[in-house]
């Protein structure tokens, strides 16, 4: 066997059916520079990043290798479907739900669990060309090593991804995290992280980083941004943490000072009785005065918001909608809750027989519903029917994109407007879409 390996990110369906092109450039764009940085020098290497480029089926590489988020892997399995065809050794990895991985293991030759590292990825691409492939490898968490950017090179990129830590330390009943990582988080080094940071800085100034929770250690978070301003990165950034971190103003002055601009905060419901049945945490009644500490610091804030848990009604639109104007949100993420299986939620409701979800094969069906935002009910909610819950998020999802709330919401002085009225748009044209889809 040629050994050569195609590397592909398949993009993903929309709620539209349509493959998405070069739209969400920034989103999940760190899955192949870590996958490039593992191939040995020996091998030859080509690559498709699907959201820009299209797939060349006809690659004269022996063995390919897929990878992604969990929602690209329902356009990634009709890829491996095609090239299977073509008689490829075909190699599943990366993000890995329960579902993913259900959908995936039938169509390939292998799938590894974990993150791999040069060392694993070599042993397995080892294995394919010595036809001793292995239907799985667990390969571990393998982080710990600067990623290859060079891919994005002549791209033009709204901002670029660069992670310093996987997993997450809570065990939130609706996330997959927990599943995947144990409750475990695993930290890159800083000196790796830094060197990713040089190498993105070259692409773009504005970052986005992915991991699950930028606050797993403190520590680490000080000593990436003591690192970031000592060395004069110059960079605009935005994470996902904890809403926790509002109780911190000092390392909140650290993180503005580092480059920090805008935190993302999975807030889910404002019902602590929600929060305390998913096992979510944090005080509901202290979400405001958090924010507030954080937009004190001079860093905007974007929050999720799940609908359709137990203890939410009809109203629960409205108290949402207060919430975000009070707090003075700038980007409202709202989700119909979406059971994923393997999480332990999907598995109460499921003994409660409550799921209304379609099985693996009806999504290869083509039907895109695995699309975020989630605007549909696939569960029986306990307060409203699944028809009231679609009404009243679409209500809410209407309010909120309204060019009134969007200006009002992204005006803000001290900040790139631009940026946040472009994920503003992002919402609204996204919510327009949804709703011509119903
Ligand atoms: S805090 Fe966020 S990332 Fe962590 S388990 Fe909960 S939902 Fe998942």
């Amino acid at each position: 066997m040629k050994k050569k390996v195609y590397l592909i990110q398949p993009s993903f369906r929309k709620s539209d059916g349509q493959v998405v092109k070069g739209e969400y450039l920034g989103n999940r764009s760190i899955e192949m520079p870590i996958l490039c940085a593992t191939i040995p020098q020996y091998w030859g290497k080509e690559h498709c990043y699907e959201y820009l480029e299209d797939i060349d089926f006809d690659s004269d590489a022996g063995v390919v290798l897929i990878t992604g988020a969990s929602n690209d892997i329902l356009h990634g399995y009709q890829i491996a479907e095609k090239l299977k065809a073509r008689n490829k050794t075909i190699i599943f990895g990366g993000y890995q739900d329960v579902f993913s991985l259900q959908l995936m293991k039938p169509m390939v030759d292998a799938v590894y669990h974990g993150i791999p590292g040069p060392e694993e990825m070599e042993m397995i691409l080892e294995d394919a060309a010595n036809n001793n492939l292995k239907r799985e490898y667990n390969v571990g968490v393998n982080i710990d090593f600067p990623f290859d950017y060079s891919i994005f090179e002549d791209k033009k990129l709204k901002y670029v991804q660069v992670v310093t830590s996987l997993g997450c330390h809570f065990k939130c009943d609706f996330c997959c995290q927990p599943e995947i990582y144990g409750g475990k988080f695993y930290l890159r080094s800083i000196d790796a992280v830094i060197k990713d940071l040089k190498s993105v800085r070259k692409l773009s100034r504005f970052i986005g980083f992915r991991d699950a929770n930028f606050l797993n250690k403190k520590s680490h978070l000080v000593d990436l941004c003591t690192r970031i301003i000592a060395e004069r990165l110059n960079i605009r950034w935005a994470a996902q943490c904890s809403v926790t971190i509002g109780q911190d103003p000092k390392l909140l002055a650290m993180m503005k000072k580092a480059g920090c601009r805008l935190l993302f905060f999975g807030l889910e419901s404002l019902n602590q009785d929600n929060l305390n049945e998913i096992h979510k945490s944090f005080t509901a009644s202290s979400y405001a005065s958090l924010i507030a500490n954080v937009h004190k610091a001079g860093i905007y804030t974007a929050a999720y918001f799940m609908f359709g848990f137990d203890h939410d009604t009809k109203n629960t639109f409205g108290e949402v909608y207060s919430f975000v104007r009070k707090t003075r949100l700038a980007i409202p993420l709202m989700n119909i809750y979406n059971p994923i299986p393997g999480t332990r939620l999907f598995q109460r409701l499921k003994n409660e027989n409550r799921i209304d979800f379609p099985t693996p094969v009806d999504y290869v069906k083509d039907i895109p519903v695995h699309s975020l935002p989630c605007s549909k009910s696939f569960f029986k909610p306990k307060n409203m029917s699944g028809e009231e819950l679609e009404k009243g998020f679409h209500e809410l999802s209407k309010k909120l994109t309204t060019y009134r709330a969007i200006f009002r919401r992204s005006l803000k002085p001290n900040i790139n407007t631009i940026i946040l009225l472009g994920l503003n748009f992002d919402l609204r044209k996204e919510y327009k879409k949804r709703n011509v889809n119903q």
